[in-house]
């Protein structure tokens, strides 16, 4: 049962079989080349496509549009105060603004910077500051089999060999991203967070939360880890940050707003540092980069993410989405995470070769037999790497009903039951930077 009904609607069609047919095809057999009216059921991701609640609707009417020292500013700032527990808040116009702002101030050339696992655009930040990434994830992440509660943690052992191999002054900051957006959004346990603060305290490093779904691993922590189960959302969520000396946050995941972002800190040095870039990229700290109104939903939409029942029903949907899809028998990766369901394309598409694309082609099958749009994250996405051929579907926080999520498992089921009728794909063009080669460019099948 949902806490929730609907006061606004948005229609969408299913577009003919003819037409997503030919709607694929044009779009060069990739995805991000569709329009969104063409898409029946859009699971490409969860960020910045959920639906606010009547409160943030009604905060952003309230927005102060001052271009210094809002009332907006005043209520986020004092939203991430109680939520999070942080002094200073930097807004920023989304999730990789702040990351600009804060490893711009934190990092010099030469640098290294560990984390359980870099999301693609905190990887870039870091690269572009001249320090290089490296990811600890648990051993247990590479066991499609495993059922641990916690697959997203910090391997500490690996953290430990690093600082053996660059020594730890080459170490200035250590990343927790919590959930692990690129290990299947799976969670990371109180205990790992303690242990990676305690370890990035032994070595004289900032400890960093990239926080974006701080609300879902709250609830895993809640619902997985001994000595939880009677402390509520809000109080997890502030332990998580309580060793934390900054954090990152996208508000298009837990703050529910379509825009928006921002850094938190307690040090004051850094505050003002962190300002001084946000000028330069984002705007005036009090806005940046953003309306008074979108701060002001960020504000409402914190609170909410942290007030049951909100964030339980929001990941046992996603379980949901996940058990309807095993009963289907499609085969995903267990446990479900806390923002997606990933699905095994090297399993479902045994037949396509890993150089042909058998996520990808995957992607094209749910769109041509149900009109679902989700996303290759394996080889086509993240070239000369050996990562799995996964397809994450993302489901958008509080947008699609019981009946979307039928829809989506019968449409899988018949991708995998017509399997034969696909064929591995080619590039046929590309982008220069491989690195952003999955948003644009355009293949064909090998048979073509
Ligand atoms: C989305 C995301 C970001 C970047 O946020 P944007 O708002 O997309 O710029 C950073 N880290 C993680 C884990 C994310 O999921």
């Amino acid at each position: 049962m949902r806490s929730y009904k609907a006061k606004m609607v948005e229609p969408i069609t299913l577009p003919s079989r003819e037409e997503r047919e030919s709607a694929i095809e044009q779009a060069g057999y990739n995805v991000f080349n569709l329009d969104a009216r063409d898409v029946y059921i859009d699971l490409l991701t969860d960020s910045g496509t959920g639906t606010m609640s009547a409160d943030q609707w009604a905060a952003m009417i309230r927005g102060d549009e001052a271009y210094a020292g809002s009332d907006s500013f005043a209520n986020l700032a004092e939203s991430v105060h109680d939520v999070m527990g942080f002094e200073h808040v930097v807004p920023t116009h989304q999730g990789r603004g702040a990351e600009n702002v804060l490893y711009g101030v934190l990092l010099e050339d030469g640098d290294v910077v560990p984390n359980n696992s870099h999301f693609d655009t905190t990887r870039a930040h870091i690269v572009n500051q001249g320090a290089e990434p490296v990811d600890c994830p648990s051993p247990a992440s590479r066991d499609p089999d495993s059922t641990a509660s916690f697959k997203g943690n910090f391997d500490l052992d690996a953290g430990r060999a690093l600082v053996e191999e660059v020594g730890a002054d080459s170490i200035p900051v250590v990343v927790l991203t919590i959930t692990n957006n690129s290990v299947a959004g799976q969670p990371v346990s109180m205990e790992n967070i303690r242990a990676t603060a305690e370890f990035a305290r032994d070595i004289d490093a900032l400890f960093v939360i990239d926080a974006c779904r701080f609300a879902e691993n709250a609830h895993f922590i809640k619902t997985h880890e001994q000595g939880y189960e009677d402390a509520s959302i809000a109080e997890i969520a502030r332990e998580q940050f309580e060793h934390a000396d900054a954090i990152t946050m996208s508000g298009k995941k837990d703050a529910l707003v379509n825009i928006g972002g921002f850094a938190a800190m307690n040090d004051e040095a850094i505050f003002e540092h962190a300002k001084q870039r946000a000028i330069l990229y984002e705007g005036f700290p009090t806005y940046g980069g953003l309306s008074g109104r979108d701060i002001e939903a960020m504000a409402v939409g914190l609170r909410e993410a942290v007030t049951p029942p909100y964030v339980g029903e929001r990941v046992e949907q996603v379980a949901e989405l996940g058990d309807l899809l095993s009963e289907a028998d499609v085969p995903v990766y267990l446990p479900t995470g806390g923002h997606a369901v990933y699905l095994d394309a090297s399993e479902i598409f045994s037949h396509i070769p890993k150089e042909q694309f058998p996520g990808q082609a995957l992607v094209c099958a749910l769109y041509r037999e149900g009109g679902v749009r989700g996303v290759e994250l394996g080889g086509f996405a993240f070239p000369g790497t050996d990562r799995p051929d996964l397809v994450r579907l993302a489901l958008p926080r509080r947008t699609y009903s019981r009946e979307h999520l039928e829809h989506i498992a019968e449409t899988a089921a018949e991708a995998m039951a017509n399997a034969d009728e696909y064929d591995g794909l080619e590039i046929v063009e590309e982008p220069p930077m491989k690195e952003l080669r999955h948003f644009s460019a355009r293949l064909k099948p090998v048979s073509n």
